[in-house]
């Protein structure tokens, strides 16, 4: 993407500068302006790419590749009505019949606008997926009641409540399945097209590739994550399968080896720049190997997994946005894909009682929850909103007012540190609708939570 685009992005999200050198190369450096929920103001419009591709912008981007025998699309958009409106543009710029739809993995933000090129499908388009699309399809929609509560706690004004919502992007299967290691080439129209499927990606093992090798063009989905650079979401807290940090460097590996002159995620901008793309992609395989290496080094030492994540912290030449993925989280998700939940730290944790099943007897032992919330407050008072908050929750099973106003203390005092410190997007939406729950708890008992 070029300066002048760029530009339209600042001046379509109302952003009050963007760190672009002067010859519209990015730093390497933590230099994201963008959050995940700024998605959500991102029109449907098209501009071109090149001569024959088009951006068709949204929540979830598609791409229209035009050729002499016909198109290409890449994903399909999210499934609102803006999947709509991108399908009536694609169908005034495309210059023949859609050939192929190549899906980049499963996630209703790609695959949501499936279901409007049914009848294409069923007349012969084919439907290019991962082999894995089926098996990460089933993975969001059988528990779909289930994380529907959690997703609407971080995406308040996007998750529909409608029980009969067509989901069908989950149900449809490939027509044309890539496996790992079996890359998918065709040409179209003179134009050489390669599908890869790496074994995992940074939001899936369902994730695919499209090469361009004339073009030197590669469409990546959601490889890197949501921002670019980023540190990969390798666990995304709203809930979903781990992924692979040494599936992630193979799939950064086999980028470096392309070594493609644009890259075109899904979301955000097109990225230009042989240089710069090597340059971001080998800091992004770098500080998930350190991670990775780091976290290994940890457990044969004897730490604690609570000791790493607070312990491991990206060098300043690997730095890198945690605005979507965090290494403290991906140092648990590293763990926990190794060996699994058990930790060892107590065999209670192989049985069914929670530790929240001796909290009223804590709260009695204490004289009461306010004995803890003055506790609490104390930790507070030495800058340990964590342990308060521990404190807090032990309280939580005798609410009182006293419970409440230091819960939000300490809410209010995680969640200044959080937008001031990595202002990572899930971080931020949890902590702000705990304190927005607290705020209604104390408002129903005295109707002032400033008081
Ligand atoms: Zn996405």
């Amino acid at each position: 993407m070029g300066v002048f685009a760029a530009w339209v992005y600042v001046l379509s999200m109302g952003l009050a500068s963007l760190a672009f050198a002067e010859d519209g190369v990015r730093e390497v450096a933590p230099d994201v302006v963008e959050r995940v929920d700024d998605l959500q103001k991102l029109p449907v419009e098209a501009s071109p790419i090149n001569d024959f591709i088009y951006k068709i912008e949204g929540q979830g981007a598609v791409f229209l590749i035009n050729t002499d025998e016909g198109a290409v699309l890449v994903d399909t958009g999210f499934d609102n009505e803006q999947s709509v409106l991108q399908k009536k543009i694609i169908d005034e710029l495309r210059t023949g019949p859609v050939r192929k739809i190549i899906v980049t993995h499963a996630h209703q933000d790609h695959s949501g606008g499936l279901r409007h090129w049914l009848e294409e499908i069923e007349g012969g388009t084919e439907f290019v997926g991962h082999q894995r699309y089926g098996y990460m399809s089933r993975h969001y929609l059988e528990p779909v009641a289930f994380l529907k509560k959690r997703f609407k706690i971080l995406y308040p004004n996007i998750v529909v409540d409608d029980p009969a919502q067509d989901r069908s992007y989950w149900e449809m299967r490939p027509t044309r399945e890539v496996y790992v290691g079996q890359d998918y080439a065709f040409t179209l129209g003179g134009v050489d097209f390669r599908v890869i499927a790496p074994n995992n990606t940074g939001e899936g093992e369902d994730g695919l590739l499209l090469w361009l090798p004339e073009q030197k063009i590669l469409f990546v989905g959601d490889l890197f994550g949501t921002l670019y650079p980023m540190f990969p979401n390798l666990y995304t807290v709203r809930g979903e399968k781990y992924r692979d940090p040494l599936d992630y460097v193979d799939a950064m590996n086999l980028v470096l080896e392309l070594s493609p002159e644009i890259l075109v995620p899904t979301h955000f901008h097109v990225i230009r720049g042989k240089d710069y793309i090597r340059s971001s992609v080998t800091v992004m395989r770098d500080a998930v190997q350190y991670m990775w290496d780091e976290t290994i080094r940890g457990m044969n030492e004897g730490k604690t997994v609570w000791q790493l994540m607070e312990e491991i912290q990206l060098p300043p030449e690997l730095e890198l946005s945690q605005g979507h993925g965090k290494v403290s989280w991906s140092v648990r998700a590293a763990w926990e894909l190794l060996v699994g939940w058990y930790n060892y730290e107590s065999v209670a944790n192989l049985y069914h009682v929670p530790p929240s099943a001796v909290y009223p007897d804590l709260v009695e032992l204490a004289g009461g929850a306010d004995a803890l919330a003055d506790r609490a407050r104390q930790h507070l008072q030495r800058g340990e909103a964590l342990e308060a908050l521990r404190l807090l929750d032990i309280a939580a099973v005798a609410e009182s007012e006293a419970v409440l106003r230091t819960r939000l203390a300490a809410l209010e005092i995680l969640l200044r540190e959080a937008r001031e410190g990595l202002n990572n997007y899930s971080e931020v939406g949890f902590l702000r609708a705990d304190l927005e729950a607290t705020r209604a708890k104390l408002q129903e008992g005295s109707g002032d939570p400033d008081g």
